[in-house]
């Protein structure tokens, strides 16, 4: 089965994500679940948890298929050591956040060498970090999307999310969580049946679908291999239909959240529409 939805909104709480996702018609969806622009907030009250948990249950949605988004200034990866420290102790925080609200994924970006480190230090501290989090946590999945490779960041290769995989200590709490603009921009081709047959193989050699947890579902504004991280609404940008169409019918995309983070939230209910109607062809 098919889990979608979009990145709903947090705003006046967390607790509001779950009816937001209701509404449109979603069976899984992401959130923020700390201000994402600020290092620091306080934390949720019980009452706020208690009222989260109660909204999660009223939405039909389980926790396996809510997908917590960490905040924009973490950077794992810093060639700094005292900022290091900062975005790990931030990543921890949400990942007790999210174990707190009962959730069993936290989706991260892995984070940026700023032209200031090569590639390999900066995915050795990426992993350094996600270790100390695991070691601190019980029970949650941390879970590393791929990106476009704009700027400094890393984790734009299938090698980048292998290579952060195999320096984890705890493999049963990680994962990966492609996003298609991102795969798209990093010069990863879904758009033909043959493109994304092979794209996938490549997933499966180097990174493993057991590691598969979540997608994002973007179209993208970006063109083919530019690096450049750009989202557009389902069939309007250069990806185009067909590549959706696909993956809604691979089932090895079941069973995972799979989110969109399309830019014009007025089309979200119809999206995830299309979407599930692509099964059915
Ligand atoms: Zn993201
Ligand atoms: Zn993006």
């Amino acid at each position: 089965m098919k889990y979608i939805g979009a990145h709903v909104s947090s705003a006046e709480g967390v607790f509001n994500a779950p009816l937001r996702a209701k509404e449109i018609g979603a069976k899984a969806f992401a959130l923020f679940i700390k201000n994402q622009r600020q290092w620091f907030a306080k934390a949720n009250t019980p009452a706020e948890i208690a009222k989260f948990k109660e909204n999660l249950a009223i939405s039909g949605i389980a926790p396996e298929y809510v997908l917590p988004h960490d905040s924009y200034l973490i950077n794992l990866g810093h060639p700094e050591a005292e900022k290091r420290k900062r975005s790990t102790a931030a990543l921890l925080d949400e990942a007790q956040r999210a174990e707190k609200l009962g959730l069993k994924l936290l989706n991260f970006h892995p984070g940026s060498h700023l032209k200031q480190i090569s590639e390999a230090a900066c995915l050795d501290n990426i992993a350094a970090a996600m270790n100390e989090v695991l070691a601190k946590t019980e029970t949650i999945t941390l879970v590393i999307e791929n990106t476009a490779g704009q700027g400094g960041n890393v984790g734009y290769k299938f090698e980048h999310l292998a290579d952060l995989i195999d320096k984890t200590v705890v493999k049963e709490r990680v994962g990966a969580c492609i996003d298609t603009c991102h795969m798209f921009a990093a010069g990863y081709d879904i758009r033909t049946k043959i493109a994304y047959t092979q794209t996938w193989q490549e997933f499966a050699n180097i990174v493993g679908f057991e590691y598969l947890k979540a997608m994002h579902l973007n179209d993208a504004k970006s063109e083919f291999a530019s690096r450049v991280d750009r989202h557009h609404s389902i069939g309007l940008g250069n990806i185009g239909l067909d590549a959706f169409k696909f993956i809604m019918q691979d089932k090895r995309m079941d069973e995972i959240p799979l989110i969109l983070e399309t830019i014009d939230s007025a089309l979200w209910p119809e999206e995830i529409k299309l979407l599930y109607d692509f099964i059915e062809e």
